[in-house]
Order: C-alpha cells, then sequence, then structure tokens
C-alpha cells in the first residue's frame, strides 16, 4: 500500500514578515487568504506559489521559499491583484520589495533574465531620461545570449525602425531623472 505524503509542519518566524512589512510599507498579516489577488492575477499559471499562498508563505516566516521563488520575478507587476485586495494591501509592491531583498542579498534569481531586463530597462533610464528600446535591447541581448543573439534580433531591429517604432537616436539626458536615480541609490534601493 502506498504511503500517504503527510504535510509538512512549519513552525512560524515572523523576522521575514517584519523584513518584508519594513521594506514595502505594508502590513501581511493583515491578509485573511480570500484569495482575490490569485484569482485576478494574469500570470498565476505561470508562478510556482501563486499571489495569496505567496502571502501566506511570507507570514509564516517561509524566506527561502520566497525568495527562490519564480513568482516574484514572473510577477509583471500589473497591479491587478493591488486593486482587488479587501484589506488594502498593495501585493505588486510587495512583490517589488522581495526582488529588492532578493537581489540585496545575493539570491540567485531563478528566472535569471528577469533581473537582467530591470537592469538594462534603469540603466536605460538613468542615461536618457526615458527608456531607449534599441538600446536597452542590445545591452539584453549582448547579456543574456552574447554577441549571437544581439545578430539575431538585427533582422527584428530592422523591421521596428522601419515602422517607427523605435529610434536611433535617444533622448537627451534628463538631469531631474539622474537626481531621482541618485537620490534612490544614496538610500539604498
Ligand atoms: S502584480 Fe503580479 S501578482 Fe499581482 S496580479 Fe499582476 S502579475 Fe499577478
Ligand atoms: S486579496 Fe488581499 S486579503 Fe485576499 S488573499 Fe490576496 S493579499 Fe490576502
Amino acid at each position: 500500500m502506498a504511503v500517504a505524503e503527510l504535510p509538512r509542519t512549519v513552525v512560524p518566524n515572523s523576522s521575514f514578515r517584519k523584513q518584508v512589512d519594513a521594506q514595502s510599507g505594508e502590513t501581511i498579516a493583515a491578509c485573511y487568504q480570500c484569495e482575490k489577488c490569485t484569482n485576478g492575477c494574469p500570470l498565476a499559471f505561470a508562478m510556482d506559489i501563486v499571489p495569496h499562498k505567496l502571502m501566506r508563505s511570507v507570514h509564516l516566516g517561509l524566506k527561502d521559499e520566497v525568495l527562490s521563488s519564480d513568482t516574484i520575478w514572473v510577477c509583471a507587476s500589473c497591479e491587478t491583484c493591488t486593486t482587488r485586495c479587501p484589506n488594502g494591501i498593495d501585493i505588486a509592491h510587495v512583490m517589488d520589495s522581495l526582488r529588492q531583498i532578493s537581489q540585496s542579498e545575493g539570491i540567485k534569481a531563478s528566472q535569471a533574465q528577469v533581473p537582467i531586463f530591470h537592469r538594462a530597462f534603469l540603466a536605460s533610464v538613468k542615461r536618457f531620461g526615458r527608456v531607449h528600446e534599441g538600446e536597452m535591447a542590445a545591452v539584453y541581448a549582448l547579456r543574456t545570449g552574447g554577441l549571437k543573439r544581439l545578430m539575431g534580433m538585427g533582422g527584428m531591429g530592422l523591421d521596428m525602425f522601419k515602422k517607427g517604432q523605435i529610434k536611433i537616436l535617444p533622448n537627451r539626458p534628463n538631469k531631474q531623472v539622474r537626481d531621482i536615480f541618485r537620490a534612490a541609490e544614496r538610500k539604498g534601493q
């Protein structure tokens, strides 16, 4: 007879929840597991821990499981969950905070290309005041697949340029945007 798998015993630990509360400014303990966030999430199908379970995992202190999950990198920050939460928890911001904690603690992202994309996007905004799609795509391609990937994307880039979807020249650098980045860097964000 097959032996039934026993449910895992978890000893709750509040230190991770407090860390996430402090980073996000949200109150994870307010979540009462109604599942409205998960039911509205367009990417729940691709997540290994769906949003309401992720909130519960944070509450229980399952730090390793949460920070190594696909979920925090699959989340598209669309904020549907945030608008649906009856307790006013900004779940999208919690996801953002989990990504920040994960990166600041040197945890390898389960979806390695996502933080590379985020960095390429932000570096372009910092340089030019708004993203320059061509430059960002080139940096992202080089960092994820080297010259081969960059060359492979050349045709698509040319088509987009012909249709006026990307510009050759970026915007001029914007001092106000740079100042925002500098202020955030001083705060360690
Ligand atoms: S912000 Fe993330 S978790 Fe929330 S609904 Fe959108 S994809 Fe899902
Ligand atoms: S919608 Fe809000 S209260 Fe409901 S499970 Fe999600 S986070 Fe918790």
